[in-house]
């Protein structure tokens, strides 16, 4: 039976962590880092993402400077207020809540944001940093991804990683941080024939495709760390009810993997909690420490 990856608990871990120093700094500096979450609409998935952000903002004594504007908000409305929270000395992290209505230039809005207040690490000079190994700030489920694997003490040096899953979100800027750690990183994803000859090498398995049960227990090496990074709703027809799982089929693979991150309760949470770590980290350069 597979080592359970918790990543609930150690996301809890870090983020008391983060709400012990900040009284300290507040004492220091006269406010508490701040975080700015743009959403435009009623996408109802987003505004609970948007939720879970500010309150875990809440929690460990953070600023949230949240932003809700109307589904037919303008590029120009959103391009100001942006401009406005790049100049906010009390906003240390700034977000837009993806996806965006279809009339809005998602891109051109990421672009705006300076990139010291890029709390979610996706402005093009964070991405190039990366691929560069410089530092900068990191985008935060694949950095959640790598905090687990450090956490658990469980070394990437020297060992085979396929990436799953191509998404400027998630797999390439994790395949470039398992890189980083001198993994040997192959990545797959919806044009790779065999699937399972891929995976099947792979030490260091994550799926970040967003499709229940793709990776099944004959793809699994014995022994592998899966991390499984999907998040899928699936109804049960009996019950009608919902509820949430990965792309990894648990069950089955649980008894082969030699470590695995469940769904919910493994990547998820870690996410939010690299959000709130990215906004601290923002915040401690800015006053020069
Ligand atoms: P995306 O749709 O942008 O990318 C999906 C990737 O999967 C693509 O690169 C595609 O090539 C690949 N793919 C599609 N079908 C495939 C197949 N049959 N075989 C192999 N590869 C295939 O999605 P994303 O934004 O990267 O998100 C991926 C999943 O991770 C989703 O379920 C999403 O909800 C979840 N997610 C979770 C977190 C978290 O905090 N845990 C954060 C972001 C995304």
């Amino acid at each position: 039976m597979a080592q359970l990856l918790d990543g609930k608990t150690l996301a809890q871990k870090i983020q008391d962590d983060l709400k012990t120093k900040i009284p300290d700094w507040v004492a220091k500096q006269g406010r508490p880092p701040g975080l700015a979450v743009l959403m435009v609409g009623d996408n109802p998935a987003s505004a609970a993402y948007v939720r879970n952000k500010e309150r875990a903002c809440e929690k460990i004594g953070m600023a949230s400077f949240g932003k809700h504007f109307p589904a037919d908000t303008t590029q120009e409305t959103l391009s100001e207020a942006i401009a406005q929270l790049n100049e906010d000395e009390q906003v240390d992290g700034i977000l837009v809540q993806l996806p965006l209505p279809k009339h809005l230039d998602d891109v051109a809005l990421l672009h705006q944001i300076h990139p010291d207040k890029d709390a979610d690490g996706l402005h093009p000079l964070n991405l190039g940093r990366l691929l560069r190994g410089e530092q900068g700030i990191r985008s935060c489920t694949p950095a959640g991804v790598m905090e687990i694997l450090k956490a658990y003490d469980l070394s990437v040096a020297g060992k085979k990683a396929v990436v799953v899953g191509r998404s400027i979100l998630v797999g390439k800027p994790l395949a470039l941080m398992l890189l980083a750690e001198h993994g040997t990183v192959t990545m797959a994803h919806s044009r790779t024939p065999d699937l399972g000859a891929v995976t099947r090498e792979a030490d260091i398995l994550v799926a970040a495709v967003g499709k229940p049960n793709l990776i099944t227990v004959d793809m699994v090496k014995p022994g592998a760390v899966v991390i499984d990074v999907g998040i899928n709703r699936v109804v049960n027809e009996e019950t009608g009810k919902g509820r949430l799982v990965g792309d990894v089929d648990f069950a089955n693979v649980v008894n082969v993997a030699g470590a695995i991150t469940p769904v919910p309760g493994g990547v998820g949470p870690m996410t939010v909690t690299m959000l709130l770590q990215n906004t601290f980290l923002s915040y401690c350069r800015k006053l020069g420490v």
